[in-house]
């Protein structure tokens, strides 16, 4: 038995069998040399791996136009095109004649030689390439070794999926039936790879440092998603107790279910909103089930991933309505196109960057690429007449911006109403609050838009220069810094001077000790993963508004993040045991 530690993203306990994705050195392959009389059987073992591969990928590709679309499917055709490479086979050929080596080691040769050649290109489309002939370039390998592979689309069995690094995009495509859990040795609290985590309710640990070279496929651990815990080949005394945790932890989910119906409110009568966070409209199910009040941020960017093209006006259209529509009259508040940082689109031609998360991203993209904006605002503003739509800008950091974003919506508006597309005309629109500069200018911001919405998965991250991805300094990332409550409290006070409303929609909000915090600063709505709704209505229904505040009050006094994140732990502790100990 042996324990490695993490960082806890995504809550609860799983046990199960490995499926090791890709470690690091997945592509190193020993020398091994041949005779030259099994030159030719290299080379058909070699042909023959790539007819296998090609045929699972027109497999998968199906599977996928079935399941998620064909537009979800597309990305597998960029892959097919990858084993029609003639260069890439030749040279794959001419290594085992020429230097008589076995296929795997001769393919893992070339394979790395596009790897590095493709790194030093600076073109963020080609990087992404970079990722689809890895995958390809694996299943070939696999193929080869003769080894059992199992896509992370469809599984047969349960697994726990082991990985050096998971992109957005993969995490999104996993079987969602299957994998009971994942962890990887890269990643932080806010990465979008634990987002995912969190709205597909497993448990998760990252920032494992080594994890993916440390276990191998079928061994069996167990993943502590509450404590960030990655134990292999567990005791059974170890797993007893994990049965045990794993019973009560699915006790209280059921408990708090049973809040579902009820309305997020204080012991002394004062309402707050409580809403959902998806990526994907198949969410919606567990939003609703979970009790939410709406949809408080549906990062839309995630419809513009896994595909070589841009979604049309049309298809976006059906998308916005179809989630109008099925929560209505409950809002749904759509952020626009959050491409950057941790997420890029293969779609978009966007140049590699010296530091994505500050880059040309976000509203800075769409106020430039604004055909892609128009599009989506377009799309927005049609589907808003079929239910109840709000909409706002990711990354706002100045009155300029925000002001620019506003001036395209009302000449997109003009252009609908000259077209006779009937559209919410008084549809809300805000700014996300993420950038420490427009905390600063909520003031200012506030004459400009209809409520705020503030990000604090950003807000951590540019105010403490933290990137929010990296395990290493994943000790620095924190929620609770005096800077950071100063931030959010200054955004509320200038929200209700101007009478506009604010969410918190990072994922600070789906913790209990911090939502209490937020309410007490001041907060009108709190947006999260669904899973994490009704334990936060536990806990507002807890407490007064009066007590909230005076933990904010005191809170604000403390100098360190430490001081303050155990100062409000220890009073959930005091208000609601049970919830803490779950
Ligand atoms: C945030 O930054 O807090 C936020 C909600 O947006 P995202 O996590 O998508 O960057
Ligand atoms: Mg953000």
């Amino acid at each position: 038995m042996e324990t490695f530690h993490g960082i806890p993203v995504s809550p609860g306990v799983a046990f199960g069998k490995v499926l090791v994705l890709h470690s690091e050195d997945f592509f190193a392959v020993s020398k091994i040399e041949i005779s030259i009389e099994n030159v030719p059987k290299e080379i058909i073992r070699f042909e023959e791996a790539l007819t296998k591969t090609r045929s699972e990928l027109f497999g998968i590709r199906k599977k996928i136009a079935q399941d998620l679309g064909y537009e979800q499917s597309d990305i597998f055709s960029a892959h097919l095109l990858i084993l029609e490479d003639r260069t890439l086979i030749e040279d794959v050929f001419s290594k085992i004649k020429e230097e008589h080596v076995t296929a795997e080691y001769a393919f893992s040769l070339v394979i790395q030689r596009y790897f590095q050649a493709f790194a030093q290109i600076n073109d963020e489309y080609l990087k992404e390439r970079v990722a689809d002939i890895k995958d390809v370039g694996r299943r070939i390998l696999q193929n080869l070794r003769g080894e059992k592979k199992d896509s992370l689309v469809r599984l047969k069995e349960n697994v726990i999926v082991i990985a050096h690094d998971l992109s957005p995009s993969e995490t999104a495509m996993m079987d969602r039936q299957h994998v009971i859990a994942f962890a990887t040795d890269i990643g932080g609290p806010t990465s979008h790879t634990a987002i995912m985590a969190r709205s597909m309710e497993i448990p998760a640990v990252v920032g494992l440092d080594r994890i993916s070279r440390e276990v191998s496929n079928g061994e069996m651990i167990v993943i502590d998603g509450n404590r960030g815990l990655v134990i292999v080949s567990p005791d059974p005394l170890t797993i007893d107790r994990y049965g045990k945790e794993e019973k009560r932890f699915d006790e209280l989910v059921t408990e708090l279910d049973k809040l579902k119906s009820l309305v997020a409110e204080t012991l002394d009568g004062h309402r707050l909103m409580l809403t959902a966070n998806i990526e994907f409209p198949d969410e919606i199910p567990s939003v609703i089930a979970h009790g939410a009040e709406g949809i408080g941020l549906y990062r839309t960017e995630y419809f513009y991933m896994n595909r070589t093209d841009l979604p049309s006006e049309e298809e976006q259209f059906q998308a916005y309505r179809n989630v109008a529509e099925r929560l209505a009259p409950k809002a749904v508040v759509v952020r626009t196109l959050d491409l950057g940082g941790d997420k890029f689109l293969s779609s978009l031609e966007v140049p590699r960057e010296m530091n994505p998360f500050m880059g040309w991203r976000a509203i800075r993209f769409c106020l430039t690429r604004t055909d892609v904006f128009k599009t989506q605002l377009r799309a927005i503003l049609k589907a808003s007449h079929y239910g109840n739509l709000k909409l706002m800008y990711p990354m706002v950091s100045n009155i300029i911006e925000l002001k620019q974003a506003n001036q395209i919506l009302e000449d997109v508006k003009s252009e609908l109403r000259s077209e006779k597309v009937p559209f919410d005309e008084k549809i809300e629109v805000g700014a996300m609050i993420e950038i420490p500069s427009a905390a600063l200018t909520s003031d200012i911001l506030a004459r400009e838009a209809d409520f705020f919405s503030i990000g604090t998965n950003d807000l951590i991250q540019y105010s403490l220069a933290v990137d929010r991805v990296n395990e290493k300094i994943a000790y620095l990332y924190e929620p609770t810094h005096p800077a950071i409550l100063k931030l959010i409290h200054h955004t509320i006070d200038n929200a209700k001077k101007a009478k506009i409303w604010t969410s918190v929609c990072g994922e600070m909000a789906g913790d209990p000790a911090m939502a209490l915090l937020l309410l007490g600063l001041g907060i009108d709505q709190l947006s999260m993963s669904s899973f994490a709704l009704p334990k936060i209505k536990k806990a507002i229904r807890s407490v007064t508004l009066k007590q909230a505040q005076e933990i904010a009050a005191r809170a604000m006094e403390f100098h360190t993040g430490d001081e303050i994140k155990r100062f409000c732990e220890l009073k959930l502790k005091a208000i609601l045991p049970e919830l803490y100990e779950g």
